[in-house]
């Protein structure tokens, strides 16, 4: 199994990505937006292209979809709750279903927040000592969570962080459907600036090209996304002056940084 993941170089940044199985040469394509680029990834890797999967209806995720179906037949699959708004869906997917093509699979968790019928993946590991791989869409991004301006919902968000990402397992290596690393360290050292592991990594990614980052971990996240740290005495004192000195609850914490960061 290998995880190819292609960065647009659009305004929005995107990542899409390609899952494909060595041994039967079946592939999955994850929110194309590049149609010719996940075209061409699939003809230089040998993969037929069987399955599309939508996280969601926003159109810089579903964009690639008719031309991806034209070219190799793929059918599109997306939560249930928007099969009747992207076009062409072939199945409504449902909360902790296994996907399975070849010795691909992939289980889908219902993510609401971002919008009301998000979905993630996490590709299973073949075995325990390897990672999962966790197709966060725009529900969790490097050192940020996805905003609710769009159809979202905040305190949906913040569920899905809590029920969601908060059992993965730390060494889960996170796919996420944009290249917003550098700003949102930015952001994050904002709310935390002596942070170590954000500020040796926004030196460490600073003078890259966009889209080639590393890919980190959830544990990594852990450490510096401020969405994931709502507890923590640096994020606590940093948001305590904007609840007039009362200690807010986790949700509020979490909510207020969504302000914060849309704003920034
Ligand atoms: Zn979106």
């Amino acid at each position: 199994m290998k995880v190819i993941r292609h960065y647009v170089g659009n305004d929005l940044r995107n990542f899409n990505y390609v899952v494909g199985c060595d041994r039967t040469g079946q592939a999955i394509v994850i929110d194309p937006f590049d149609h010719r680029a996940v075209l061409q990834i699939a003809v230089e890797m040998g993969w037929q292209i069987k399955l599309i999967l939508n996280t969601h209806e926003h159109y810089d995720h579903i964009e690639g979809n008719p031309f991806v179906q034209q070219v190799t037949g793929a059918e599109i699959w997306a939560h249930r709750g928007i099969a009747s708004v992207i076009p062409n869906v072939a199945k409504g997917l449902v909360a902790n279903e296994i996907i399975e093509l070849g010795d691909i699979r992939l289980k889908v968790f219902f993510t609401p927040g971002h919008t009301a019928a998000h979905v993630c993946f996490l590709l299973l590991p073949p075995t325990d000592k390897e990672a999962a791989c966790f197709f966060s869409g725009d529900t969790l991004f490097n050192a940020s969570a996805g905003n609710c301006r769009n159809g979202g919902n905040v305190d949906d968000l913040y569920h899905t962080f809590v029920s969601v990402i908060g059992p993965l397992a730390d060494n889960t290596l996170l796919y996420p459907g944009h290249d917003y690393l550098l700003n949102n360290l930015n952001f994050a050292l904002e709310c935390d600036p002596s942070n170590l592991l954000a500020q040796r990594l926004k030196e460490q990614i600073c003078h890259l090209q966009a889209g080639t980052v590393p890919v980190m971990t959830l544990g990594d996240e852990r450490a510096y996304n401020p969405f994931l740290r709502l507890g923590e005495a640096k994020i606590l004192e940093k948001m305590r002056p904007r609840f007039a000195g009362h200690s807010p609850r986790p949700s509020q914490v979490f909510a207020r940084l969504g302000e914060l960061r849309d704003n920034w």
